[in-house]
């Protein structure tokens, strides 16, 4: 079993709150795209290095979706923009800081 953060109720290796208190002043781009065959994915944009790695496993746990991460852009399978602030907010990122078009 992990060890569940005190501060966001995670699990710590879920959990960004050491990386938040590095970096606060952050824009994160939320997105769709539209792929192949009519498939959207759903791009979360400004985050890198392992804050992205942190965050993507994060999202893809949460929403329970396949997705991949690279130069710096999530990609998630499907439609997930509300989902995917809600679920940014729940990993303590602040509200104003996620940009969803
Ligand atoms: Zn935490």
């Amino acid at each position: 079993m992990s060890e569940i953060c005190p501060k966001c109720g995670l699990p710590k290796e879920l959990c960004v709150c050491d990386i938040l208190e590095r970096e606060t002043s952050k824009k994160i781009k939320v997105y769709l795209e539209k792929k192949k065959f009519q498939k959207y994915m759903t791009i979360v944009e400004g985050l890198s290095g392992d804050e992205l790695e942190k965050v993507a496993k994060s999202l893809k746990s949460m929403l329970a979706c396949g997705g991949t991460y690279k130069n710096g852009v999530i990609e998630l399978q499907g439609i997930h923009k509300d989902e995917v602030k809600k679920a940014l907010i729940k990993l303590g990122y602040p509200e104003d800081s996620i940009d969803v078009a």
